[in-house]
């Protein structure tokens, strides 16, 4: 049985930026992963916030923002955007965010979302993990029992950047010696978990493909889903 306690925090600027979260299925307090995604969504959000353009994989795995060009003024003694002959912002460095799937081969049907920078005109950074225990099979589903909803989406009409993440943090196991699970399974039957919609629950919960809503899974489990509007288009 799985508690559903949906949170709602809303935090406004006006003309700036606009965003939420979401948290479904929250069941205990927050751990590593948890965190770790929070930290993500917020690093997100902050790089949305001055973006000027944003690209997405098909299957919403991957994320480019473009970001305005800034150079040094000396006149101002500061780091300003610069403009193109036209008095348009210029195209400056490109941050990625993308999740890989078992990085660490282990055989995981989750996996950690990394940020990485490419500098305009600059050599390409390194890819930093920003979180881990990952599983975006288990997101809340579309409409009518759809597909899973992808990590990273955009309205283009509305200007909005949709990011879903669904993290998993292990449980400590029930037995003294037995090692922890890392994976999210049920504890009864060892099972892949999945989110099943039903009738109170449209974008589905989490169940057992073999045990049902009697699942007990071996990690707590959070999807967090925010919206972040982009303002410098
Ligand atoms: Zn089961």
């Amino acid at each position: 049985m799985v508690i559903v306690i949906a949170g709602l925090l809303v935090s406004v600027l006006p003309g700036y930026y606009l965003t939420y979260v979401r948290i479904w299925q929250r069941e205990t307090g927050r751990l590593g992963a948890m965190q770790q995604t929070d930290f993500a969504l917020e690093r997100i959000h902050n790089d949305i916030r001055s973006a000027r353009g944003v690209a997405l994989s098909s299957d919403g795995t991957y994320l480019t923002l473009t970001m305005p060009l800034r150079a040094y003024d000396s006149s101002l003694d500061r780091v300003v955007n610069v403009l193109d002959a036209s008095g348009c912002l210029a195209d400056g460095d490109h941050i990625h965010y993308y999740y890989v799937q078992d990085p660490d081969g282990t055989g995981s049907t989750g996996g950690a979302i990394y940020r990485k920078v490419n500098p305009a005109g600059g050599t390409e950074g390194a890819p930093r993990i920003m979180t881990h225990q990952i599983y975006p099979s288990l997101n809340p589903r579309g409409s009518g029992g759809g597909a899973a909803a992808p990590i990273f989406a955009y309205d283009g009409t509305l200007h909005i950047i949709t990011v879903t993440a669904t993290a998993a943090e292990p449980k400590p196991s029930s037995t003294t010696f037995a090692p922890t699970q890392t994976e999210p399974k049920c504890r009864r039957c060892g099972a892949d978990l999945i989110r099943v919609p039903t009738t109170e629950n449209p974008a589905g919960e989490i169940q057992c493909p073999q045990c049902g809503t009697d699942v007990q899974p071996t990690a707590e489990i959070v999807t967090y889903q925010s919206r972040f509007m982009l303002r410098n288009l």
